[in-house]
């Protein structure tokens, strides 16, 4: 019976076929002791998967790589990044695995992919292992982000391999079975480009094409298409972590999806007190991936895309430049023009108000919530209260009582609409300290508390009784909060 399942399964090879010079095959390590840990029915669902398979031993077989639908062919993908800043020529795949492609009950492909499944060529100095922490960190957030709306790779299940893995501690080993519309990245882009082959590098703009922005092929120029629709996608993921408080604390080019889905979950975090500066990643010594440079280093990324896709955006040189240049110069006013029909609709305001209302009272408010400063989600949903007419929740918030209610006599004069803010504002995000409370307890094997969490946080918009804790800030022994890189 779960032999006939497992043969059920279709996988396409199709980036382990197309882009070959991209792609080593390989296997997935043995998994000692599998333990099912987390499963995404619903998503599972959707991609055609049978729960009940997945839960028994072989659909675990399958969610490890350990065991294969025929003719499947995972791959370690090969890539290049900025690292900080800094050029790695050839990082890919060091402990995933591509194990191909799956269709999606909304009629697109998907990619199944490995992470921890064990070293591959490109392991460098790393074990290839991953840990039960980190993974259920990922599983934990991309499904948040994905219920607060925001484009996501998204976690199909977390299995415990019984493996343990040396960390500063010797650690409960896991795997993430991860699922995007693709795991082609700037860095893929950069890979391709240093090779300097031509014709490598236009399959995988049509590659990317195809699975992504198929409109761009009937473009006069397909390649300069397919980097403007990568730079509209970029201005409005990130305008979205930008008004959702999310700081994705490694954004290097090997981190930055084609697809414009928010991918690597590693030492992110939420905003708890707005501060723009704020950063949380230990690593991330000089704040090159705070809060507010989010927008800053996108484009910095895509500017190293464009420079990947020269030669496919003209046959002159200087031509191609001026192409990329021009396209970029989008990137600022998308960005704005998003991030500011967000912070309307989180203000409760329409979007085609008169910007010379508009631009005052977003400044002004910002830097009031700056000063105090507030908790960032707990404000703008107190702030519905006000439109209300319950002001005493977001005022008790403020320091500056008369800047305030200043504030909230102009800013109702514009009529905010309280359920636009309800629908906008979320009460339940994945709050850093609710996050490692859950995450220690499941290292410690009581996976109580990150399934309670999961469930708050797949609805975030509705505000339920019982659940007030998940809506509290961090206590006061907690923090100041340091992430770690995912490993
Ligand atoms: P990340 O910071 O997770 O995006 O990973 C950056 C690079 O390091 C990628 O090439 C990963 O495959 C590689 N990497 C991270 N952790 C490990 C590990 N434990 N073993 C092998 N490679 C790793
Ligand atoms: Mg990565």
């Amino acid at each position: 019976m779960s032999d006939t399942a497992l043969s059920a399964v279709t996988l396409e090879a199709r980036f382990a076929n197309q882009l070959e010079e991209l792609a080593v095959p390989w296997r997935a390590e043995d998994v000692p002791g599998p333990e099912l840990l987390a499963l995404n029915e619903p998503l599972a669902a959707d991609l055609g998967l049978d729960p009940a398979f997945l839960r028994s031993p072989e659909g675990i077989r399958l969610l490890t790589g350990n065991a294969l639908p025929p003719g499947a062919t995972p791959v370690a993908q090969a890539y290049a990044g900025h690292q900080f800043g800094w050029y790695s020529p050839r990082l890919g795949d060091g402990r995933a695995l591509l194990l191909g492609e799956i269709r999606h009950a909304d009629g697109g492909l998907r990619d199944i992919h490995l992470k921890g499944s064990g070293r591959t060529p490109f392991a460098r100095g790393g074990d290839g292992f991953a840990v039960v922490g980190p993974m259920l960190r990922e599983y934990l957030v991309s499904e948040a982000m994905h219920a607060l709306g925001i484009p996501t790779t998204r976690s199909l299940a977390v299995v415990g391999t019984g493996r343990p893995v040396q960390r500063e501690s010797v650690l409960p080993g896991a795997l993430l079975t991860r699922i995007a519309t693709s795991h082609v990245r700037v860095g893929t882009f950069q890979y391709t480009r240093a090779g300097d082959d031509l014709e490598l590098l236009r399959r995988l703009a049509d590659y990317a094409i195809e699975r992504h922005y198929p409109a761009a092929a009937s473009a006069g120029n397909p390649y300069l298409a397919l980097f403007q629709e990568v730079v509209s996608a970029q201005a409005a993921l990130v305008a979205q972590w930008m008004l959702v408080g999310f700081v994705h604390g490694v954004m290097n080019t090997d981190n930055m999806a084609i697809s414009g889905e928010t991918i690597d979950y590693g030492p992110c975090a939420f905003l708890d007190a707005f501060n723009p500066a704020a950063v949380f990643s230990s690593i991330d010594e000089a704040g090159r991936y705070a809060y507010r440079n989010q927008p800053v280093v996108a484009e910095w990324n895509l500017a190293r895309l464009a420079e990947s896709l020269l030669p496919l955006l003209h046959d002159e040189e200087q031509k191609a430049v001026d192409l990329a240049v021009e396209a970029l110069g989008a990137f600022r006013g998308q960005y704005s023009a998003a991030w500011t029909a967000g912070m309307l609709a989180k203000l409760g305001l329409p979007e085609n108000i008169d910007d010379a209302d508009a631009s005052p009272l977003i400044d002004s408010l910002t830097a009031l919530l700056q000063e105090s400063p507030v908790d960032y989600t707990s404000f703008f949903r107190n702030l519905a209260g006000a439109a209300r007419g319950q002001t005493e929740p977001s005022r008790r918030m403020v320091l500056d009582l008369a800047a305030f209610d200043a504030w909230v006599v102009r800013w109702r004069a514009l009529g905010p609409d309280a359920d636009l803010m309800d629908r906008t504002n979320p009460v339940y995000i994945p709050r850093n300290h609710l996050v490692e409370e859950a995450l220690t307890a499941a290292t410690e094997g009581d996976l109580d508390p990150f399934n309670r969490l999961l469930d708050v946080l797949a609805d975030p918009f509705t505000e339920r009784p019982g659940l007030e804790r998940y809506t509290e800030g961090a206590p006061g022994d907690f923090g100041p909060y340091r992430t770690f890189c995912g490993t």
